[in-house]
């Protein structure tokens, strides 16, 4: 809108300052923005590599809203780091035989170069070794013992009189009071899952000397979460139960209901930030408790390495403070590190988005069991292969995105993948652009070619407005969080591009315009239809381009080398114009975006799975590659559970109680009996193979169970519709399963 016409004469000043902005100007979004934005990223332990579900969960949606509040022009920090204390870290080291100080260095650099890879674009991956880090941990327990905010508590704890220390739950080992298996570690079993306290082992023994440890004294400083449970209650369940995650506001509910109590912010153990007070010689901060201060040191860190001031990102209220999580972490970051900020005088969270769990091939993703797909296994086989690089990298960002576990957990599957990438961005986004290029240099000479106005007709402004109308809508959900909608959305736009090109057929119309009999007046009229629908398709592509950068960057910078266009083009504000290409401006030869993965490719990956899984710990048999369908052999007339199915594969058997109408026997079969069976809306026939064990008039007006939705199938040339439960006992003889007493036939069973 011009408004200077209207103000001419009024000095600038004025209008400056008095001058209400018209409405029209400021969208919703834009009222209360923020000075200044942080996101963090969960802090990845450095004891091993990290994989998908890692990146899934936290890594790969902070990164989308990342690059969309960069391309907003929004001021935004992206920090993350390495988690390196605690004591998985020195005992990895005895795994592996050497130092903790060489297990962090080495999972450091792995996981900083995988996210790397992968187009993680951090302002900065720190770790919480740094020397800056120790020193603000020590500086901000100091400010909270010095304030009066911790409390202090002699305990009782395990002591390995050999080994002089005392044991974190980690270096005991026992038997688990739960499930017997006799590796349980104190804070866990990793047989059966329980978490257990170091008392609760039964013979308990030291990892590190192999004797049995004694209880000895010592004292320790606790957060007295208890105290803050009000300020908790009112910041979490009332301010924010409409704006976080269901399942972060849950979480923390059943947390706050359960009793907070005072967590333990030091233990004994050498490995860690030294605790800063004389009488705590040989202490250590809890890890729990140093890491989320890793994203002020990270922050810290990236404004020396920057010439920045860090303290407005974390003092400042006009910043508003994001935490991308797992569902494991919410405890840490929605209750204690904003419990431990306020004390310190720091901002809060604006918000926690956090995901729930992403499962791969049916399971859960476990590195115990090796079922899992690491980063650094999709880079070494896919990106770094012949037919990779960054495309690749696009392809798993995209399918990650698509099945982002945000409101329940999700699976990651190798046949989903392929379908996500060959079906969506192969023949939906890819093939738009590519069609858009391929046209462009048949129809219009390489060139964006002219809009005629006076020839639109009402498809080329239903698309035009499209074009539009996506920008908000994708805005609005990534502003939500709503990471797996948004990209859905930017998909869809280049679906509705496909069906315009479908539509408007340009291809047809140069056909029609070459054609013999055509007239001048009538080609040249055939020719402008064409530009018109090239031109606006050439539109949509650059609005592709920057709808699609926050998810997939390497495609989008691809497209902007195709377009011949600045990286400037990319800024958000410029999603919805329909002018980002300037006519009579010669683009580059199509070249295609993605590549289709092959069958062959999606095997391999479920084959190296399967044949590299390990068993549960402790587990007896064997379960590699066919996970118990074979029977069991060390357990004489059972046969081994067969696979673990989800809630919705059973839901798919359809059950039902029958009652037996009529029975005969089947000629020429000693098996089979031909069976009548009233489901109480029909009456089916169903050949049951029982003839040995039972005679037809036995069997009339009994109930039985019914498989109701089993597809049919002809014996002896019956057709059976459905199929009856049997039980069968050690001596091979069959019963009925049935309701103990006569109940409606067609009543369900679940
Ligand atoms: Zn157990």
């Amino acid at each position: 809108m011009d408004l200077l016409p209207a103000l001419r004469g009024i000095p600038f000043r004025i209008f400056a300052l008095h001058q209400p902005v018209c409405p029209d100007i400021l969208n919703k979004t834009s009222m209360h923005l923020p000075k200044r934005y942080l996101i963090t990223a969960a802090l990845p332990y450095a004891n091993g590599l990290k994989h998908i579900g890692h990146l899934a969960g936290a890594y790969l949606p902070a990164d989308i809203y990342v690059r969309y509040l960069r391309a907003q022009k929004r001021d935004v920090v992206f920090v993350c780091g390495s988690d390196e204390h605690g004591t998985a870290i020195p005992i990895q080291a005895m795994k592996e035989g050497t130092t903790p100080q060489a297990i962090i260095d080495k999972y450091h650099g792995i996981i900083k170069q995988n996210f790397a890879d992968l187009s993680i674009s951090f302002d900065i991956y720190d770790r919480t070794s740094s020397p800056v880090h120790h020193e603000t941990s020590r500086e901000f327990f100091t400010m909270l013992n010095d304030a009066g905010e911790l409390e202090t508590k002699e305990t009782e704890q395990y002591f390995d009189e050999q080994a002089k220390t005392f044991l974190a739950d980690r270096y005991i080992k026992g038997t688990c009071p739960n499930c017997g298996y006799d590796s349980a570690y104190g804070d866990q079993c990793e047989k059966c899952g329980t978490s257990l306290s170091p008392d609760e082992l039964i013979n308990p023994v030291s990892t590190l000397s192999g004797h049995p440890p004694v209880k000895k004294k010592t004292t320790h400083w606790y957060l007295p979460l208890n105290r803050h449970e009000e300020f908790l209650r009112q910041w979490i369940l009332e301010d924010h139960k409409d704006d976080w995650r269901a399942n972060v506001v849950g979480q923390c509910k059943s947390w706050i209901d359960g009793g907070l109590q005072a967590r333990a912010v030091t233990r004994d153990l050498d490995w860690g930030i030294k605790v800063p007070l004389p009488e705590a010689e040989g202490k250590v901060l809890y890890v729990w408790f140093d890491a989320p201060i890793g994203y002020i040191s990270a922050t810290k860190q990236w404004a020396i390495n920057n010439g920045k001031d860090w303290e407005p990102y974390w003092y400042d209220k006009e910043t508003k403070l994001v935490h991308f999580i797992g569902k494991d972490n919410i405890v840490f970051h929605a209750i204690i590190f904003p419990v431990m900020l306020k004390l310190h005088g720091n901002i809060l969270p604006d918000n926690v988005p956090s995901n729930e769990f992403l499962n791969l091939e049916g399971d859960k993703m476990s590195t115990s069991r090796n079922w899992k797909l690491d980063m650094q296994d999709f880079i070494d086989d896919f990106v770094n292969r012949e037919n990779g690089g960054p495309q690749l990298v696009d392809a798993l960002r995209y399918y990650l995105t698509q099945i982002a576990p945000e409101t329940k957990d999700s699976e990651f599957t190798w046949k989903g993948f392929q379908d996500a990438v060959n079906n969506e961005l192969v023949a939906i986004f890819g093939n738009f652009v590519n069609r858009a290029f391929v046209l462009m240099h048949k129809l219009t000479h390489g060139k964006v070619p002219p809009l005629h106005n006076e020839l639109l007709d009402e498809k080329d402004h239903e698309m035009m407005d499209e074009i539009k109308k996506a920008k908000a809508r994708i805005e609005n959900l990534l502003e939500g969080y709503k990471f797996r909608e948004a990209q859905f959305e930017v998909i869809d736009l280049a679906r509705k591009g496909n069906k315009y090109m479908q539509e408007k057929e340009p291809w047809i119309k140069a056909k029609k315009k070459d054609a013999a009999d055509a007239t001048p007046e009538q080609s040249a009229a055939f020719q402008r239809e064409i530009d018109n629908c090239m031109h606006i398709c050439l539109q949509l592509c650059a609005n592709l381009a920057i709808l699609i950068n926050p998810f997939l960057p390497n495609a989008a910078r691809k497209m902007i080398y195709l377009m011949k266009v600045v990286e400037k083009m990319l800024d958000w504000e410029n999603a919805g114009s329909m002018k980002l290409l300037s006519v009579g401006y010669s683009l580059r030869a199509p070249e295609l975006l993605f590549r289709k993965i092959e069958d062959m490719e999606i095997q391999e990956q479920i084959d190296k799975l399967k044949n590299n899984s390990l068993p549960v710990p402790g587990e007896a048999a064997a379960t590699t590659a066919e996970p118990a369908i074979a029977p069991v052999t060390d357990a004489p007339g059972h046969t081994a559970i067969k696979p673990t199915i989800q809630f919705d594969d059973f839901a798919k058997i359809d059950l039902r109680v029958g009652t037996i109408l009529a029975a005969e026997k089947v000629e020429k079969a000693d098996k089979l009996l031909k069976l009548s069976v009233d489901m109480g809306f029909e009456t089916r026939t169903i050949v049951s193979g029982i003839a040995l064990h039972f005679s037809p008039d036995e069997i009339v007006g009994k109930q039985v169970v019914v498989v109701t939705n089993l597809a049919p199938r002809k014996m002896r040339g019956i057709e059976s519709n459905g199929m009856i439960l049997m039980a069968e006992d050690a001596a091979g003889k069959l019963h009925f399963v049935r309701p103990e007493s006569m109940i409606n036939a067609g009543s369900g069973v679940s």
